[in-house]
């Protein structure tokens, strides 16, 4: 598990003291305002505003000041209209702000396609609209938003007629059983339940508590890679002290693994729940991994732009980004972490959950999320998290990420079709599920669960 690159010969030792050289004329060339890459040097004042959770305005402040008295209603579908009308408002200096804030992080379009039905396919259509005239008619002419983050390059297409299809989630009635069945057939043999003699261990004791079991992975996708489970099998009843368990003592694992090789300093949790999402074992478990010199693409992608955003706008990018999310009115807090529906989710059902560091609200706050999917009896779920590195974790600076956790559903459990075609790998993401709606959701999770906020 050791991080190649660190090791050197003495032959590398003299290159390396070269390029040091080179890179300290580089850096002092740079801190005079060469610009060597095209990006201008950021100065570390302009990148450390701290982030924070919560704006201090309401939602319906927004909605009676910025957008007209309108306190429902909001969409995906009048979206574009709706932030044109905010972003017209004169007399507010604090909703032109917030429609700058908008316009410096999103870029909103709407488009309208015609589509020609020949009568001999009206009645197939028909069908797959439920016998509803009135969608039949709006499929003639419809609209798509796109909206597009213009500094982390995410981008959404949202379809609000895909999503008015009765059983466009693909979501059988007999899930259920089929969750029943799944987990009586492989409770009996299951590793996992066995794992003291059916997983291999990493380097370091197992990292164990009353509630949660740990093992490594057989075949590791990085220098430490382990799994870490509860100890009841149910494939989709856990509790939250379950989870906030298995949770904390992830925090221990990746503590434990770093104390060996404290290169490996940079932590992250998958979770995909059910075989439709990618799970290998039904028995509910989290991958986690140690990684050396940064956060993995994706994720190190979205720091690279939010400090890019920080420099170019002297303002944190997430308190931003949770700003407007919370004036439309698509977030729910609970203690030190929020939830937001995001406008530009990678898949159906989008959630991001964010903290400073990784709190116990933080996690309580993942387990309503996944509860809000199961209320809609959606259970096969995907999730990546992500922390800060290691050797700032419990007080992380501005420019490292937070801990953030993106959720998604990964259509029907008991369905055969993949949910994730060529167009979302390697283009842009569509969706028909509206923020709006994922919020509502999540928003009666919390309220029937949170006993303390
Ligand atoms: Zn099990």
């Amino acid at each position: 598990m050791r991080n190649m690159r660190a090791r050197f010969t003495a032959r590398e030792w003299i290159f390396l003291t070269l390029g040091i050289a080179n890179i300290t004329v580089l850096v002092i060339l740079a801190y005079f305002g060469c610009n060597l890459d095209g990006h201008r040097p950021h100065s570390s004042s302009e990148v450390l505003v701290a982030l924070e959770l919560e704006p201090n305005f309401t939602p319906k402040w927004f909605a009676q000041e910025c957008v007209g008295a309108v306190t429902v209603g909001f969409s995906v579908e009048n979206l574009f209209d709706m932030v044109a009308t905010w972003c017209n408002v004169r007399r507010s200096q604090r909703c032109r702000q917030l429609c700058e804030k908008f316009n410096g992080i999103y870029s909103l379009s709407k488009r309208e396609g015609q589509v020609v039905l020949p009568d001999t396919f009206v009645p197939k259509v028909r069908k797959w609209l439920g016998g509803n005239e009135e969608l039949l008619k709006q499929v003639n002419r419809q609209s798509v938003t796109s909206v597009f983050n213009i500094y982390t390059h995410e981008g959404t297409l949202f379809s609000p007629l895909r999503a008015k299809r009765p059983g466009s989630g693909d979501f059988s009635p007999d899930v259920d059983k089929y969750i029943d069945e799944l987990n009586r057939n492989s409770e009996k043999d299951c590793d996992f339940c066995n794992y003291k003699t059916m997983t291999a261990q990493s380097v370091f004791p197992r990292v164990e508590s009353k509630l949660t079991a740990s093992a490594s992975n057989a075949f590791i996708y990085d220098g430490f890679h382990g799994l870490l489970f509860p100890r009841s099998h149910h494939p989709v009843k856990f509790s939250e002290e379950e989870v906030v368990d298995m949770m904390q003592t992830t925090i221990k694992w990746f503590k434990a693994g770093y104390n060996v090789d404290r290169s490996f300093k940079y932590p992250h949790m998958m979770w995909d729940i059910l075989p439709k999402a990618s799970a290998s074992q039904p028995h509910p478990h989290v991958q986690v991994s140690l990684s050396p010199d940064h956060h993995y693409g994706q994720m190190e992608h979205l720091r690279i732009s939010a400090n890019q955003y920080a420099a170019d706008h002297n303002r944190n990018y997430f308190t931003d980004v949770i700003e407007l999310h919370h004036a439309l009115g698509l977030t729910v807090k609970v203690g030190q972490a929020v939830a937001i529906a995001y406008l530009t989710p990678r898949k159906t059902n989008e959630v991001i959950v964010l903290s400073k560091t990784a709190t116990d609200d933080f996690f309580r706050l993942i387990f309503y999320v996944i509860q809000a999917l199961f209320d809609q009896k959606i259970y096969a779920i995907s999730s990546a998290t992500v922390f800060p590195a290691l050797h700032h974790f419990e007080n992380p600076p501005a420019n490292d990420l937070p801990a953030m956790s993106r959720i998604i559903s990964r259509g029907g459990a008991t369905s055969p079709r993949g949910d994730i075609s060529a167009m979302e790998l390697f283009g842009a993401s569509n969706v028909f599920s509206d923020p709006w709606n994922v919020i509502a959701n999540v928003q009666k999770s919390v309220y029937k669960r949170a006993t303390r906020s």
